[in-house]
C-alpha cells in the first residue's frame, strides 16, 4: 500500500498552494525512502506550476533540492544506510542503457530523464517532488550529503549548485579564466562561489549594485550593474565565459560583446520566451553560445564534495509551507537573499 505523505500541492497556475498529501509508492529492491528535512525552491518550480514552459498537469507538488535521511531501505540497497543524510535533485530515474546514461549524463538521458516532478515515470506514475516530508526514490538516483554541510544549507546544491558546477568545469574555469555570472539570485550566487573557488577571476553582472557587498563576500572580484552603462563599456570583449542565470528576457548581443575571442556565453537561466541575437554578434570573434542543464548523479556528488572540501554553501532563508506563497513573488522580483529552503516539518502544520 502507498503511503500518504503530507505536501504542498498546487492545483492551478495561480495558487495559492494547499497543504494535501502525495502517495509515495511501497520500497522496491533498490528504493531508499527519505524523511526530506528541507526543500529549496527553485525558480523552475515557479516557472513549472505557472505554467510558463507549457501546459502542467495539476496537482503537482513540486521541489528538486531535495536533503533529508534515510528512514528506510529496500532489500536489495548496498548504498545507504537507515540515519544516512542524502540529497536528491532534479531528477529519479533514467533509462540506465543509452550513451549518455552510461556517461553519468543522466540528464540527457536519450528516452527521457524522469525529472523528480511532473515527469511519467517507467511505472505509469506521475512524479511528485520534494515539497513535501518524505520520497522515495532508486539509490542508483540519491547523492550523499558531506557531514561538514547542513542539511538546510545543502539542499540548494542539488539543482542550484550543480547547474553551476558542471557548466564552470565543463568550459574550464580555473585561475586565469575570466568568469561573468549574469544574475545573482539563488544559481547565480552559488556560481560566484563555485567559481571563486576553482580560482577564475569572477565577475558578477547584476541588475544593480543592491546586493554588491554580499556578491564580494561570496568571492567575486567585481561587481557591476548592468543597468549602468558607463560601467559596462570597459567589460566589452573582456570574458572568456559567462554563465547567464536570469529568468527573463535578455539582450543577448549585449552580452556576447562582453567575450573576448572564442568567449562563451553559456545559459542556463530559462525564460519563457524564445530569445534572439545577431549572427554578428557570433562570427565578429569567433563566439560560442552554449546551454546548460543541471548535472549528472556522479558530478553530483562530486559537486557536493567540493563544496564540503572549500566550505561552501547556499545563503539561505528558511521558511514554514505557509510562506511558500509569499517567497515565491519574491523570487519573481529578485528579492531573493539567495535561497527560500522549506522547513518540510512544517506541511500540514
Ligand atoms: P532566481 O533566484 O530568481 O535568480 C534569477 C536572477 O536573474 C535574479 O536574481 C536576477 O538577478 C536576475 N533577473 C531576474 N529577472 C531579471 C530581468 N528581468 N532582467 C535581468 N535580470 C533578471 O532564479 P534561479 O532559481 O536562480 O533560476 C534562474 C533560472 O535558471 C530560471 O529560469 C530557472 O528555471 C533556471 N534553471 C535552470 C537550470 C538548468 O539546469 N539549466 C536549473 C535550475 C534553474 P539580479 O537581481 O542579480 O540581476
Ligand atoms: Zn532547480
Amino acid at each position: 500500500m502507498p503511503t500518504s505523505v503530507p505536501a504542498l500541492v498546487a492545483t492551478s497556475t495561480t495558487g495559492p498552494f494547499e497543504h494535501g498529501t502525495v502517495e509515495r509508492r511501497d520500497l522496491r529492491p533498490a528504493d531508499v525512502r527519505i524523511d526530506i528535512a528541507y526543500a529549496g525552491v527553485c525558480h523552475s518550480d515557479i516557472h513549472t506550476v505557472r505554467g510558463e514552459w507549457g501546459a502542467t498537469e495539476y496537482p503537482l507538488t513540486p521541489g528538486h533540492e531535495i536533503a533529508g535521511i534515510v528512514s528506510e531501505v529496500g532489500e536489495g540497497v548496498t548504498r545507504y544506510a537507515v540515519g544516512d543524510r542524502v540529497g536528491v535533485g532534479c531528477f529519479v530515474d533514467s533509462c540506465r542503457e543509452c550513451p549518455e546514461c552510461l556517461a553519468g549524463e543522466e540528464q540527457f538521458c536519450q528516452k527521457g530523464v524522469i525529472y523528480t516532478y511532473g515527469t511519467v515515470g517507467h511505472d505509469g506514475v506521475r512524479t511528485q517532488g520534494g515539497y513535501s516530508q518524505q520520497i522515495v526514490v532508486d539509490e542508483d538516483y540519491v547523492v550523499r550529503i558531506p557531514d561538514s554541510l547542513d542539511l538546510d544549507v545543502a539542499a540548494p546544491l542539488l539543482c542550484a549548485g550543480i547547474t553551476l558546477y558542471s557548466p564552470l568545469k565543463r568550459w574550464k574555469a580555473g585561475p586565469g579564466v575570466r568568469v561573468g555570472i549574469v544574475g545573482m539570485g539563488g544559481l547565480g550566487h552559488m556560481g560566484v562561489k563555485i567559481a571563486h573557488a576553482l580560482g577564475a577571476h569572477v565577475t558578477v553582472l547584476s541588475q544593480s549594485l543592491s546586493k554588491k557587498d554580499d556578491g564580494l563576500r561570496f568571492g567575486a572580484d567585481e561587481y557591476v550593474a548592468t543597468s549602468d552603462a558607463e560601467s559596462m563599456r570597459p567589460l566589452r570583449g573582456s570574458f572568456d565565459l559567462i554563465i547567464s542565470t536570469v529568468s527573463a528576457d535578455i539582450d543577448l548581443d549585449r552580452f556576447l560583446g562582453l567575450l573576448g575571442t572564442g568567449g562563451a556565453l553559456v545559459f542556463v537561466g530559462l525564460p519563457e520566451n524564445p530569445q534572439q541575437f545577431s549572427m554578428f554578434s557570433l562570427t565578429s570573434a569567433r563566439r560560442i553560445i552554449a546551454g546548460s542543464n543541471i548535472g549528472g548523479i556522479r558530478e553530483t556528488q562530486e559537486m557536493l564534495d567540493f563544496c564540503a572540501e572549500h566550505g561552501i554553501a547556499a545563503e539561505i532563508e528558511t521558511i514554514a509551507a505557509s510562506e511558500v506563497d509569499g517567497a515565491w513573488d519574491r523570487v519573481v522580483a529578485s528579492d531573493v537573499r539567495y535561497r527560500f529552503v522549506i522547513d518540510t516539518a512544517t506541511i500540514g502544520a
